[in-house]
C-alpha cells in the first residue's frame, strides 16, 4: 500500500497517524520540530501541550468534552490512552503530566511498524506524488505552508487570527427583555427581517457597562501576536477606550430597532446577537471580540439586560490562530474542495482545544485509511460529540452575509452543537422539570442518546 502522509505531529496529526497505521495502512509522519519551532512549542516531543495541562472535564454524563473523551476511548485513541496513563489529580478534570504524556505518544508512534517519521518542514504544497495527505499543522502552521494553502483557497478563506465574540446558548437569553428584529427590519438573503436578538440598555446602564468594560481585567498580547491583522476587528474594550460614546456609533448603535416590550422608550445602546449555528441554538454577540479575561467577560456581559443568566458556549478572544473557513472550503469528508488529495485535521479545521483537535484527527485518520483501503466510511452520527463537532466544521454553520470578519469561528465541543432532543426530559414521576434540574436532565438525555448512537455506529463499521 502507498503511504498516507501526515503533516504535523501535534494532537491531531499524532492521533491521525496512529489510526491510519492501526488500520494497516503505512504512514509517513512529517514534523518540523526540532529543526524549526513554532512560537509556542518548547519541546521536541509529539503532541506537546503548549499551554494548560488539562483535557478539561472527564464527566461523560453531563459534559460535552467528557462525552468526547468517552467516544475517543471507545475508538482506541492513542491521545486518550496516553492521557489516562499520565493523569495527575485535578478533581473532575482530566489533567496530565505533560512530559510523560508527550513522551508516551512519541514512543508509541516512533515504535509503530507502519509509521515512518520524517523530520523537516513541509514548506509549500506537498509534492503531487503524495496522493493522500492529512494537513494537521495547527494554529501556528509555518508561514510557507500557510501561504500555499491561502493561495489555493483564496486569501479570505484562511484566517490568521481568531477575533472571537462570545457565543451564548439561545435558551439562556431572557426574551422578556430581549427581542427578535433585524435593523430596519431588513430581510437579507435567507433572512426574515427578525434575524437578530436585541438587548436594550438605557443611558445609565450603557455608561455603567462602558465603565465595567474599561475596568475589566485584560489579557495582554504576546509579542508575536502584534501584527497588523487586528485593524479590522478591534476589541470592544479598545473601542470603549477611544471614547465613552464610540460603541454607540459602532456595534451598540441603537438605530433601526424598536423595543416591543417598551415601544415608547428609545434604548440608549443595543447589543445585537446573531444566529451562530444552523440549529439556532447558539447566538454570537455581534462586534464583541474582546481580550477581557474570561471571568470578567462573564461578569461584565451578564450586566446587559436580557443576558443576566447567559450561558456562554465560548468566550471571546483574540489570538494568532491559522484556520480555514471550513464550511466553505472543505467537503463533508474534510478534504479541500480545491485539491481533494489534501485532507485537514485539528485546529486548522476550525475546532478549538487539545481534545477537539485530537478528535478530528481520529476521524480524519480513519476516513483516510478507509479511502486507501477502498472501504466505505460512514460519518459518526451528528447526535454524538464527534459527529456534532464535525458537523459544525463542515456544514452545520450558517454563512452570514453582512460585513465584518469571517463569521465561522473555531469552537470547543458543546451541547449547543447537538440536534435538540425530540421531547423535553421529564422527572421519573412525570413532573415537568424546571431550572437547573431541567438543564441537567437535558444533558443526561443528550449523552444517553449519544452513547446509544455511537454504539450502533461502531457496530456498523
Ligand atoms: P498542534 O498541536 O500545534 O500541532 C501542529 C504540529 O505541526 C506542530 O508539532 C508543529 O510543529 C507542526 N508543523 C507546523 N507547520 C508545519 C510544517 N509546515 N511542516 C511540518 N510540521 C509543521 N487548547 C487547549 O485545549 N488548552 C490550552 O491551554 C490551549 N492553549 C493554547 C495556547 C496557544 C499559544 C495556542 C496557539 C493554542 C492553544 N490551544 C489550547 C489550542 C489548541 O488546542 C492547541 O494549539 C492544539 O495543540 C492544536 O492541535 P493541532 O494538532 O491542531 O496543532
Amino acid at each position: 500500500l502507498t503511504p498516507i502522509h501526515v503533516i504535523g505531529a501535534g494532537l491531531a496529526g499524532s492521533e491521525a497517524a496512529f489510526q491510519i497505521a492501526e488500520s494497516g495502512v503505512p504512514v509517513v509522519l512529517h514534523e518540523m520540530r526540532p529543526l524549526r519551532r513554532t512560537e509556542a512549542h518548547k519541546s521536541d516531543g509529539f503532541a506537546e501541550l503548549v499551554c494548560s495541562n488539562s483535557f478539561r472535564s472527564d464527566d461523560a454524563a453531563t459534559n460535552a468534552v467528557g462525552l468526547i473523551h468517552r467516544e475517543m476511548r471507545a475508538l482506541s485513541s492513542v491521545i486518550m490512552a496516553a492521557a489516562d496513563r499520565h493523569q495527575v489529580p485535578a478533581g473532575g478534570a482530566l489533567a496530565v503530566d505533560r512530559d510523560g504524556f508527550s513522551a508516551a505518544v512519541t514512543a508509541v508512534l516512533r515504535g509503530h511498524p507502519l509509521i515512518t517519521v520524517e523530520q523537516g518542514e513541509v514548506e509549500g504544497l506537498p509534492p503531487e506524488s503524495w496522493d493522500q495527505v492529512i494537513v494537521a499543522t495547527g494554529p501556528l502552521t509555518s508561514p510557507g505552508l500557510a501561504v500555499a494553502i491561502a493561495e489555493l483557497t483564496g486569501e479570505q478563506e484562511l484566517a490568521f487570527f481568531d477575533a472571537i465574540a462570545p457565543i451564548i446558548h439561545r435558551d439562556s437569553i431572557d426574551m422578556d427583555k430581549a427581542w427578535f428584529q433585524s435593523r430596519y427590519d431588513k430581510a437579507g438573503p435567507g433572512g426574515t427581517g427578525a434575524d437578530y436578538i436585541n438587548c436594550p440598555l438605557d443611558r445609565e446602564q450603557y455608561f455603567a457597562f462602558i465603565e465595567a468594560l474599561l475596568q475589566g481585567e485584560k489579557t495582554s498580547f504576546k509579542d508575536w501576536e502584534n501584527t497588523p491583522y487586528f485593524n479590522g476587528c478591534l476589541p470592544v474594550e479598545v473601542m470603549a477606550e477611544r471614547g465613552a460614546e464610540t460603541l454607540r456609533f459602532g456595534p451598540m448603535k441603537p438605530v433601526g430597532l424598536t423595543n416591543p416590550h417598551n415601544p415608547s422608550v428609545k434604548p440608549y445602546g443595543i447589543v445585537q446577537l446573531r444566529q451562530d449555528n444552523a440549529l439556532g441554538t447558539l447566538y454570537n454577540m455581534v462586534g464583541f471580540q474582546t481580550k477581557l479575561k474570561h471571568a470578567d467577560q462573564v461578569r461584565v456581559f451578564r450586566t446587559i439586560p436580557g443576558l443576566e443568566g447567559a450561558e456562554f458556549a465560548r468566550l471571546g478572544g483574540l489570538h494568532r490562530n491559522t484556520f480555514l473557513n471550513s464550511p466553505r472550503v472543505l467537503d463533508a469528508r474534510l478534504r479541500l474542495k480545491a485539491m481533494p488529495r489534501l485532507r485537514f485535521a485539528g485546529q486548522i479545521t476550525g475546532c478549538e482545544g487539545y481534545v477537539e483537535s485530537a478528535a478530528i484527527g481520529l476521524v480524519a485518520g480513519r476516513m483516510a485509511a478507509a479511502e486507501r483501503l477502498g472501504q466505505s466510511f460512514d460519518m459518526p452520527p451528528v447526535t454524538t460529540a464527534l459527529g456534532a463537532l464535525i458537523n459544525h466544521i463542515t456544514g452545520g454553520h450558517i454563512e452570514v452575509v453582512d460585513a465584518g470578519p469571517p463569521s465561522f469561528q473555531p469552537m470547543n465541543v458543546n451541547f449547543g452543537l447537538f440536534p435538540p432532543l425530540a421531547s423535553a426530559p421529564k422527572a421519573p414521576d412525570g413532573r415537568r422539570l424546571r431550572g437547573p434540574e431541567k438543564a441537567l436532565a437535558k444533558k443526561r438525555a443528550l449523552t444517553d442518546r449519544a452513547a446509544e448512537d455511537l454504539r450502533v455506529w461502531i457496530a456498523s463499521q
